[in-house]
């Protein structure tokens, strides 16, 4: 979902305090936490009297239509500081005490970053504003809508528990979430788009489709790819390869575990140790499975001198990191401690920096645009340089590569934001955010500038002048990691898809038994296909279980196979396939050569659509 409006955010705000006043109507003593926005409306934080359960939330919502009715108008007020306490003490309302004990204590920064800068105040502030809606009397900068009538349409969805301010040793509140958008449509295609999800849950998907499994014998977050999984796999590095060779990468091939001493000398284990797994001793010696490909790729350029002809040079993987992530933060194939990244190094000097980047960013809009990713932007995230630790504070070159990215981003003519925070330690970094058909949003693929690696790996070329000279690393992962990208694309397509990255494509089904030799010859004929695909052929199978048609055709649906040919008297006379297309069209009677022209070429062009029977 892109950016919101700022009149959107302002009407979700203030329905997050209308759902604060129909709940302090109906709970007078309920204790309430924050309140921010969220992208597509709004949750509250609340301390119950009794917990609360979803079948509470219709009349919760009544109350709000009830409130809205009024006409409310949000009176703004200041108080001192002090004043705002007392109220706040003699109402029970301890949290609001809390950030107000903060914000007198410690200025709004304490506040803002704990709470999503909801706060009026600088540090040493003597007043607060607070806003009065109906009976309830919320600390708040403001602004809002004018009155409880410019709240257009909302709903509330879902509670979930919520530490007050993140930290497992508060309480817990439970949260509410409520959607909120300027009209019904645009709620009601949202509505839709949750439930869509629960169905297209990619971990219900995989198991439908067969893609993965998971074992305890192996390990938490080390998935298993199965056939059909590992056919998406090569389909999608295939396709990587072909745009690759296109733009003059070069494969590289390299293990998955290197000595302590690399990591030190990247800065892996100074900036990233605890997302690492524990090493492996062998002879004395520590070894690391490793995080990230860089550093083994930084060797293959080091393995040899370079001159300023050579540059630059691009070096692709498909390479397996590890990571150590939390057990309770393992989601199926979304979120692993093993994975297979789409890497590539691009090693150039600093006048190519911007062209090459720029080149890495339109590599992705093309994947986008063959997989039919309509929505995405890319999100610059710049360095905090104030406040943190963990970046090398080498201002000047910051800024550099930050003006490179930014050039380039403009010179792509595809959407951007910037954000502070999140930076790489060794360079700003950019995020593609894609959306999926049904507007769940992923940060999936990241493109970096890194300005630092060529002085700890003394990555150098010999220049024109005869004299060595640093070099820039692009590191850059248009299609993530087969995990993520694979779990997105299950979300997406909904399992549905495009033939050519089916793990089956056709399925042949004989009416009966009397039609199995020439279904037999079909298939081998299918398999020969002159077909662009790793495998050569076409993927094909047969159904010739005794079970009775419909109830193959069923089971053909549900595997989401985009082709089932059904063969009986009529094509066997004809020397003819009859197709029925995983939507249900049917084409009677294709001649065999016509039905492979047509596939293949819908292979081919990687078409998003069927081709055989388009209108
Ligand atoms: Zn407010
Ligand atoms: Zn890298």
């Amino acid at each position: 979902m892109n950016p919101s409006s700022p009149s959107l955010e302002i009407m979700r705000h203030s329905c997050a305090h209308l759902l604060a006043a129909a709940i302090y109507a109906l709970w007078p003593r309920a204790r309430f936490g924050v309140g921010p926005i969220t992208k597509d409306g709004f949750y509250y934080d609340i301390d119950f009297p009794k917990p609360i359960g979803e079948g509470d939330l219709a009349q919760i919502e009544l109350k709000m239509i009830d409130l809205k009715a009024k006409h409310l108008q949000f009176e703004r007020f200041e108080w001192p500081i002090e004043r705002a306490i007392e109220y706040m003490k003699g109402h029970g309302q301890i949290y609001k005490v809390e950030l107000l004990e903060l914000l007198r204590d410690k200025g709004s920064t304490a506040v803002a970053s704990e709470v999503g800068e909801d706060f009026n105040a600088s540090a040493g502030i003597s007043h607060v504003s607070l806003y009065r809606l109906g009976e309830f009397i919320d600390l708040c900068k403001g602004p809002h809508v004018e009155s409880t009538l410019a709240i257009k349409e909302f709903k509330l969805i879902s509670i979930a528990g919520a530490y007050w301010r993140g930290d497992a040793k508060s309480p817990q509140l439970q949260r509410i979430y409520g959607l909120c958008f300027e009209n019904s449509e645009k709620l009601n295609e949202r509505l839709w788009q949750i439930e869509e999800a629960k169905k297209r849950d990619h971990r219900k998907l995989a198991q439908q489709l067969q893609i993965y499994a998971m074992s305890d014998e192996i390990g938490r977050g080390l998935p298993l790819w199965l056939p059909h999984g590992a056919i998406i796999r090569q389909e999608l590095e295939q396709l990587a390869r072909e745009q690759e060779h296109k733009d003059g990468y070069l494969p590289v091939s390299t293990p998955v575990i290197a000595k302590e001493s690399l990591y030190h000398r990247s800065g892996h284990l100074q900036y990233y140790k605890e997302d690492m797994y524990a090493p492996i001793e062998i002879e004395d010696e520590k070894y690391y499975l490793r995080p990230m490909n860089c550093p083994h790729h930084h060797e293959i350029y080091l393995s040899q001198p370079h001159s300023y002809r050579e540059l630059p040079l691009r070096l692709s993987e498909y390479g397996h990191v590890y990571r150590y992530e939390a057990s309770g933060a393992l989601t199926g194939l979304m979120r692993t401690r093993g994975f297979c990244q789409n890497d590539a190094h691009i090693y150039c000097r600093y006048d190519q920096a911007k062209e090459e980047f720029l080149r890495a960013l339109l590599l992705h809009a093309k994947y986008y645009e063959i997989l039919g990713i309509k929505n995405y932007y890319m999100r610059l995230s710049l360095p905090d340089l104030q406040k943190n630790d963990k970046y090398i504070s080498e201002p000047k070159k910051w800024a550099d590569a930050i003006n490179i990215i930014r050039d380039a981003m403009q010179a792509s003519n595809l959407p951007f934001v910037e954000e502070k925070g999140e930076a790489a330690f060794y360079g700003p970094k950019i995020d593609f955010m894609i959306e999926s058909a049904i507007g769940q949003e992923y940060a999936i693929s990241t493109n970096q500038l890194d300005f630092l690696t060529s002085e700890r790996f003394n990555l150098n070329y010999i220049g024109e002048d005869g004299q060595s000279h640093p070099i820039y690393v692009i590191h850059r992962a248009p299609l993530g990691s087969h995990e993520r990208f694979v779990a997105f694309l299950l979300e997406h397509y909904n399992g549905n898809f495009p033939t050519w990255l089916c793990p089956v494509q056709v399925r042949i089904i004989p009416i009966s038994n009397k039609h199995v030799d020439y279904a037999q010859a079909i298939k081998l004929a299918l398999c020969q296909a002159k077909i662009p695909s790793p495998m050569g052929g076409l993927r094909v199978d047969m159904d010739d279980s005794d079970e009775r048609m419909q109830k193959k055709i069923l089971r053909a649906q549900q595997e989401k196979l985009p082709y089932m040919l059904i063969l009986g008297d009529k094509e066997v006379e004809k020397n003819s396939v009859s197709i029925r297309r995983r939507d249900g069209a049917v084409i009677n009677h294709l001649a065999i050569d016509e039905f492979i022209d047509k596939i293949s070429e819908e292979i081919k062009s990687r078409s998003l659509e069927p081709m055989i029977g388009a209108i």
